[in-house]
């Protein structure tokens, strides 16, 4: 089998100091992340329990629905209900009867919490119960909190898969478990990477549909697609399914690791190991070589936003070239992204939550080449000339696996270009 990743010679990073940032952050809430899911769970339909302001974020976020029968909507919580005045719970009753007797086509329904509700403390969970056994067999009712006071806008998945883990039933069966959702060409593209190396069966979670054949047991062993999925982690441990650590699959570095931790499990012979990936391989460092010319040597500095951010950086200081200064995450797990930690080399500084202020200063400081960060953030830094990145374009463009490492790269390269054909037109 082709060789395990060079560890880098100034040492890894797991065990590195980090900056415990407790003050105000800039970040999207994790009602964002409905905007992918609904798109991966064919027969689900999130229903917000929020305010106006929570209707217009999913609706401008994903203004594309109006052409198609929406798997989301909001129920607005008016001011009779947050001042106590209406019985919330009785009126969440009645929105969902009416959701489910015109759309038969729901088989699981989200209740999912907003700030408003959580400010009123409604409780959603003693909702999906109540709802779980009127409704049941033909609708699953399951609630998590996309609410901004508690979740930075990747969390809302994490916090939604993981809802969905303790109903799973159970099998005894030897299986894969890829969890994360990705766009459906990315999940092909690995889950026939895995298939021609002979693994099987491999299931899915999210799964297309809730009457999938989706189980869960103690010899359920679960690869995860995503870094930012800490609860569905603990959710699927608490189930006895076993996690195989492994750096993410970005670049060709990357999905060569996350394939082999795979491959290993599943005592995949070296030869048969190599021929199914040598040419995937090659055609993404072919890519990534091209796309990245305009990164060597550039620095590059990560607000804490989407927790793709470690993962990232390792692709980007170790496939293309750029240098780190600070790396910073809502939250770093190392149980999960430890192996991306190992292989990224000492220097840069890590940053664990945020405390905005002090951390524009730092980033106005370094003037890195570009800083990936939220939008809220993205254009006054800009306004300063420096190019940035937004980190939510990182989780709604296909970046995973052999074939989207050059487009990865690329990503990263566009804004920098840009930058300098702005500084060539100021100064001619
Ligand atoms: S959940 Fe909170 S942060 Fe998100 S849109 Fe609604 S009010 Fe805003």
């Amino acid at each position: 089998m082709t060789e395990a990743p060079r560890l880098p010679l100034s040492g890894g990073c797991r065990n590195e100091p980090i900056l415990k940032q407790r003050g105000q952050r800039e970040v999207f809430c994790g009602l964002t992340g409905i905007i992918w899911l609904h798109r991966k769970m064919q027969d689900a339909f999130f229903l917000v329990i929020g305010s106006r302001t929570c209707a217009h974020l999913l609706q401008s976020a994903a203004g594309v629905m109006i052409f198609a029968e929406p798997r989301f909507g909001t129920a607005i919580l008016e001011e009779s209900d947050l001042a106590g005045m209406a019985d919330a719970q009785a009126e969440l009753d009645k929105v969902v009867d009416q959701l489910l007797a015109r759309r038969t086509d729901i088989k699981q329904l989200f209740l999912v919490g907003s700030c408003p509700s959580e400010v009123i403390k409604l409780d959603l969970a003693r909702a999906a119960e109540r709802m779980t056994e009127r409704y049941a067999p033909s609708v699953r009712v399951l609630n998590f909190s996309g609410s901004g006071i508690e979740t930075t806008f990747t969390q809302g998945e994490d916090a939604c898969l993981a809802a969905m883990v303790p109903v799973l039933p159970k099998t005894a069966e030897r299986q894969l478990l890829l969890v994360g959702a990705l766009p459906d060409v990315v999940e092909e593209q690995a889950v026939s990477l895995l298939s021609d190396m002979g693994i099987g069966p491999i299931k899915v979670l999210p799964a297309p549909r809730a009457d999938a054949d989706l189980g869960l047991g103690e010899n359920t062993v679960f690869a995860l697609t995503q870094p930012f999925l800490g609860d569905t982690h603990a959710a699927l441990d608490r189930r006895g399914a076993r996690h195989l650590p492994a750096p993410f699959p970005f670049g060709e570095e990357g999905t060569t690791a996350w394939l082999r931790v795979i491959a290993e499990e599943f005592g995949v012979d070296a030869e048969t190991f190599d021929k199914v990936t040598a040419a995937p391989r090659a055609r993404a460092r072919k890519a990534i070589a091209q796309a990245s010319e305009t990164l060597r040597g550039k620095s590059i500095f990560f607000f804490p936003d989407s927790q793709l951010e470690i993962p990232l950086a390792r692709f980007l200081t170790r496939e293309c070239g750029m240098d780190a200064i600070e790396i910073s995450a809502p939250f770093i797990h190392k149980g999960i992204v430890g192996p991306d930690l190992d292989l990224l080399a000492q220097g840069p500084t890590f940053s664990e939550g945020q405390d905005v202020d002090l951390q524009l200063d730092r980033c106005r400081q370094a003037r890195p080449d570009l800083t990936v960060c939220g939008l809220g953030l993205a254009n006054p830094l800009e306004a300063e000339g420096l190019a940035t990145k937004w980190a939510i374009e990182l989780v709604f463009t296909p970046v995973h696996f052999y074939e989207q490492a050059g487009d990865l790269a690329g990503l990263f390269s566009r804004p920098l270009r840009r930058a300098d054909l702005l500084h060539l037109e100021a100064t001619t």
